[in-house]
């Protein structure tokens, strides 16, 4: 078992390794595998294999650099969707206030729930914008 764990670390001695985007393609995979299944389609699995594939040489790559930007890239465009996804998750874990993304500067702003239709001011950049609480 040891021999096997230092094989294994100098096989991936300067290898990329994995990252949000690996992390992203492998999970896309796995459910686009289950589609795939279910509607029993024969390019949505080839798909599937490709998006896998692309997720494996990724990790065992050596151009560090090279994957780094592409998950820079990645991170940077789906910035708004993770913000979102955190407004989501704390809103449902806080029973007394409810979050929200500010339109303008994308800062996470907190309201009281139950107040009906109110109007938010951004903290950050002064915005105002009507959510329902
Ligand atoms: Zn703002």
């Amino acid at each position: 078992m040891k021999k096997m764990r230092e094989w294994m670390y100098r096989f991936m001695y300067g290898r990329y390794g994995s990252d949000q985007l690996n992390m992203t393609l492998i999970f896309s995979a796995l459910i686009m595998n289950f589609a795939a299944i279910l509607l029993r389609s024969f390019w949505l699995s080839v798909l599937c294999d490709v998006l896998f594939l692309c997720a494996v040489y990724r990790m065992f790559s050596r151009n560090i650099v090279k994957r780094s930007l592409e998950n820079r890239k990645f991170m940077d465009r789906t910035a708004g969707i993770r913000r979102r996804w955190k407004a989501f998750n704390l809103t449902r874990k806080d029973r007394a206030n409810r979050y929200s993304v500010c339109p303008k500067c994308s800062q996470i702003v907190r309201y009281p729930r139950h107040r009906g239709n109110i109007e938010v001011i951004c903290p950050k950049c002064g915005t105002t914008f009507v959510r329902r609480s």
